[in-house]
């Protein structure tokens, strides 16, 4: 079914007038677009992101919406190296008047039971967290049981004061990391509370995804159990 809903999405282009871009911290740029009233997403969703403004040969990325639909626009936060690609300088040369073409949204990345669930984000793959945590808090469900592990080496950590401030208002729990042995032992508290009770959503770099997949599958979490969002590309 999401597959078939995925295929009808993906057909659905829009242009997106550009509002803003900004640093949001070292090497990682947030840009923002206006949202049509009909747009909409599941918090966790991402999308096909075309530059038009410019004419480029690998003109085409997915994102993730970084934003929740309630906050009335779309967010994308990314990281830019130092050597940007063609495609991250032409987001970059965005101004007043330009518009980004999307497709989707498309994925199956996003809370659906109210289970015990715990969040395992790797640097950038912090983006679909803040968008269901935002989307937690919108609708006060402080009966659910989330915990969100953050692993990232620099600090502060990306978002770190809106997602403290979400943490205080919702049930959420939020523990910063920077050594991936300390992110193993927080998975064990969380298999030895929830086990195959819990459901467990990792999103990073490929290589954090599959090494956290790949620990929590020794420790007999079942494959079902664990939802990937793999950023292809880091
Ligand atoms: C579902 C999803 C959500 C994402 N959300 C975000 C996000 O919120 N923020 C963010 O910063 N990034 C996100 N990404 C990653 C993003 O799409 C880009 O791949 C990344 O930003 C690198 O783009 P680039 O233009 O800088 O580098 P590129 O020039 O595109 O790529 C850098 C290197 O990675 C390789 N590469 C690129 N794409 C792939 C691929 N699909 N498979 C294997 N190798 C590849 C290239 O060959 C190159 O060597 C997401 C990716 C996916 C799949």
């Amino acid at each position: 079914m999401a597959f078939f809903q995925d295929m009808v999405s993906i057909f659905k282009k829009r242009e997106l007038p550009f509002i803003e871009s900004f640093q949001q911290s070292a090497g990682v740029y947030t840009f923002r677009f206006e949202k049509a009233e009909d747009v909409t997403w599941k918090a966790g969703q991402h999308g096909l992101f075309t530059i038009t403004h410019q004419k480029i040969k690998d003109h085409t990325r997915p994102f993730t919406i970084a934003s929740f639909p309630e906050e009335g626009i779309i967010q994308l936060t990314m990281k830019v190296s130092e050597q940007p690609s063609e495609f991250k300088k032409a987001i970059l040369s965005l101004e007043d008047g330009d518009t980004i073409k999307m497709a989707g949204p498309v994925g199956s990345f996003y809370l659906k039971e109210n289970t015990p669930t715990v969040l395992i984000a790797g640097g950038i793959g912090i983006t679909p967290f803040r968008s269901m945590i935002k989307q937690i808090e919108a609708d006060h469900l402080s009966h659910t049981q989330v915990q969100l592990l953050y692993l990232e080496s620099t600090k502060p950590h990306l978002f770190q004061e809106e997602l403290d401030d979400l943490a205080k208002k919702t049930s959420v729990q939020v523990t910063y990391l920077d050594q991936r042995d300390d992110l193993n032992k927080a998975l064990d508290k969380c298999i030895s509370s929830y086990s195959n009770n819990g459901r467990f959503f990792v999103a990073g770099p490929k290589s954090m995804v599959a090494a956290t997949t790949t620990y929590l599958q020794s420790q007999n979490i079942r494959k079902r159990h664990i939802k990937k969002d793999t950023f292809y590309g880091y």
